[in-house]
């Protein structure tokens, strides 16, 4: 079978960090090009400037995985499904739920796949966490992301910016995983967004949810934290404390910690080769649904300005 050709478009961190080493690690992909206004992209590759450059006399492609930040990318994902050319979209899948609808929506009139890849969920601990959850009474949750924006989001303008999502980009790695763990079903009770007084997106969040069944799920969202880190779930039960922390990295049960290997663009890759060579889209949307609840029923409080 011959390889996908794939074009990385948005050539910033997360594309130079782990999509181009996940492409080249995957036999199912060629990369057949690069897309980027200010950068000169990787030796060896074509490069062009803009997408529709691309798709007018690029080299041809099968697929683009679009790592832009979210504001821009339902203009490219739709220039790209036009031509019927599989669409890989980063995490948030869109900056709104209705153009992701609307993406979905081309995608299955043009018979292209469209991938909404949630990374979080193909961490080492997530899929034995799920399984361990499944016949399991969740009598509580508590969900602590604190990171320091400085040191993981440095001069990246766009995440301030109204649907750049402030502190739920991270978040919502939070969301992507406990959406997916979660026996039940879980909505949003209340939420506050602490909004700094020069921001359009919040610093911070806190957000009460619970699942269909009442479980009280607490949600600390902070981009103010200095010194350790923290990317942390834990999921009280009837038999006992799940933890999943590094982002979902490491798991521990009542029975002990199991650590492994961070393989999630090399899961979310093998992924997508599986939906295009099968004819499928995989776009779930319950993650970005919480993020918008939070905007629609959160207080919000206005603090401190944030300097870089
Ligand atoms: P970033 O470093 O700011 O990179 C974004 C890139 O997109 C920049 O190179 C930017 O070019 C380019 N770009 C902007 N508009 C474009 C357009 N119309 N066509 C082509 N390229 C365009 O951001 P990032 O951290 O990589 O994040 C990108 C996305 O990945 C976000 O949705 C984020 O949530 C997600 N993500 C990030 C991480 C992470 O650790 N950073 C992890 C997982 C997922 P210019 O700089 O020239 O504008």
């Amino acid at each position: 079978m011959d390889p996908i050709r794939i074009a990385v478009v948005g050539l910033g961190k997360i594309a130079r960090d782990q999509h181009l080493p996940a492409i080249q690690g995957n036999p199912a992909f060629s990369l057949a090009a690069t897309v980027s206004p200010d950068d000169p992209g990787p030796v060896g590759v074509p490069h062009l400037a803009r997408l529709e450059d691309l798709l007018n006399d690029g080299p041809a492609v099968d697929a683009v995985a679009l790592c832009t930040p979210p504001q821009v990318r339902y203009g490219l994902a739709a220039m790209a499904l036009k031509r019927g050319v599989h669409v890989f979209l980063e995490k948030p899948p869109g900056a709104t739920l209705s153009e992701v609808a609307a993406l979905r929506d081309r995608a299955a009139k043009v018979d292209a796949t469209l991938f909404a890849a949630w990374h979080s969920r193909f961490a080492a601990g997530v899929a034995p966490a799920r399984a361990w959850l499944s016949d399991r009474k969740v009598e509580r949750v508590s969900v602590v992301w604190r990171e320091d924006v400085r040191v993981w989001h440095p001069g990246q303008a766009w995440i301030w910016e109204p649907g750049g999502l402030g502190v739920f980009d991270p978040g919502i790695n939070a969301l992507s995983i406990l959406t997916h763990i979660l026996p039940r079903p879980v909505f949003l009770k209340t939420a506050t967004l602490s909004i700094p007084e020069n921001r359009a997106a919040p610093i911070a969040a806190d957000l009460q949810f619970c699942d269909t069944a009442g479980a009280d799920i607490h949600m600390d969202l902070d981009w103010r934290q200095t010194g350790p880190q923290s990317w942390d779930i834990e999921v009280e039960t009837d038999a006992g404390t799940l933890k999943l922390s590094s982002g979902g990295a490491v798991l521990t049960l009542p029975t002990g910690t199991e650590h492994a290997d961070d393989l999630e663009y090399a899961g979310l890759y093998a992924r997508f080769a599986n939906l295009i060579r099968g004819g499928r889209s995989d776009v779930d949307i319950d993650p970005l649904r919480l993020v918008a609840d939070a905007f629609l029923r959160g207080r919000r409080e206005t603090v401190a300005a944030f300097h870089d």
